[in-house]
């Protein structure tokens, strides 16, 4: 089971929509790198990171070779089916950069699965065959009319659940969510997902702008201490997500925001180990739960769909198709939506048939 070999492999997955528009400005693309744990045994488990520009989050594409090759001796000889083993040799190594350990320990998992012959979400809490509600997203930019379109055009493929992108002017956004929300059936469960792009006053005017619409507001401002701020302000269900790093992070955002939900993003907190932990914990707290990442491939997404599944169904928020929104993938496997929701992969591990083609060849490669 000693780890032989360790691959990073670095896809660019173009958006399907030819872009993808927050606050902040539109992204082309997002950048993927999947790394191979490859053992002695003949078992390769796999694992998946991606993730935007350098706007969205605290993670540097070019980051994950450096860190995957200085982690990478280290990983040699590692039982490559033991998640725990693995996590805890790249803490000791490096310190933070969750997002440089997150393939690596989404693959010891997949290994983990493998040799045990069980998919991931078994070995992590949850129950083969459950799914997970998806969402999609109306992006920002554009007119109303072009985000109303965008909503029935998500309807009309199965979704029940949207997610609309608001975060910079508060009246402008405030508008544009009302339209959506009288242009969908009242049964439809939208969010507003700022991405921390609200200061505080910006909020408090987008709430009193909307404070008669149906909607659950998703990471207002950037810090759990200006959305405690906001919390009193706020009639509707509160979701953190972009500033829950870690369990502490978690923590204070129940008890000082007294939020209600939380969004949990594999590299954002480093894979499935510290993920599971989070979201774990948020179960215990009554939180209702989403599982995610920032982006993924079919690699990427089964991990994630495996973990949501874990979530008891009256706290299971959402998730979403991100395998379906890239023109390129790297592997084959996941079950076609159903009613609007998502099942993991009934096989082993991942349950993903790695396209090792489309990976192409190695940017890195260190073998024992
Ligand atoms: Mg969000």
């Amino acid at each position: 089971m000693a780890i032989t070999r360790v691959r990073l492999h670095r896809q660019l997955h173009p958006f399907r929509r030819g872009g993808y528009a927050m606050h902040y400005g539109s992204v082309a693309g997002e950048e993927s790198f999947v790394v191979a744990l490859e053992d002695d045994s003949g078992i390769t488990g796999y694992g998946e990171v991606a993730m935007l520009d350098g706007r969205y989050s605290e993670a540097f594409p070019a980051g994950v070779p450096a860190g995957v090759g200085f982690l990478a001796p280290t990983l040699l000889g590692l039982d490559a089916t033991d998640p725990a083993a693995v996590a805890g040799a790249m803490d000791h190594e490096l310190l933070g950069q969750a997002y440089i350990k997150t393939a690596v320990d989404i693959a010891a998992w997949d290994a983990a699965g493998k040799a045990r012959n069980v998919p991931l979400c078994a070995l992590t809490g949850g129950t083969p065959g459950e799914a997970v509600a998806l969402y999609d997203v109306v992006t920002a930019g554009g007119s109303d009319d072009e985000a109303v379109a965008l909503a029935l055009d998500l309807l009309a493929r199965g979704f029940r659940r949207l997610q609309v992108k608001v975060g910079g002017d508060p009246a402008a956004d405030a508008a544009r969510l009302r339209r959506v929300r009288s242009a969908v059936p009242g049964d439809v469960v939208l969010f507003a997902d700022a991405n921390t792009g609200f200061g505080l006053d910006d909020a408090r005017a987008f709430l009193a702008a909307t404070a008669d619409l149906d909607f659950t507001f998703e990471q207002p401002c950037a810090t759990i201490d200006e959305c405690a701020a906001l919390r009193d302000a706020c009639p509707h269900p509160l979701v953190l997500d972009e500033s829950i790093t870690t369990l502490e992070d978690l923590r204070r955002a129940h008890r000082d925001a007294g939020a209600d939900g939380v969004t949990i993003k594999l590299g954002r907190v480093g894979g499935i180990t510290p993920a599971v932990a989070i979201r774990d914990e948020a179960v215990a707290l009554g939180m209702t739960v989403t599982v995610e990442a920032i982006g993924g491939a079919s690699i990427g997404t089964a991990a994630f769909t495996h973990l949501a599944v874990g979530v008891p169904a009256p706290l299971r928020c959402h998730t979403v198709d991100f395998h379906r929104w890239w023109t390129a993938d790297n592997g084959t496997g996941m079950p076609a939506a159903v009613d609007g929701a998502q099942s993991p992969p009934t096989g082993p591990g991942l349950g993903i048939a790695v396209d090792e083609a489309a990976l192409g060849a190695p940017i890195l490669d260190v073998v024992a």
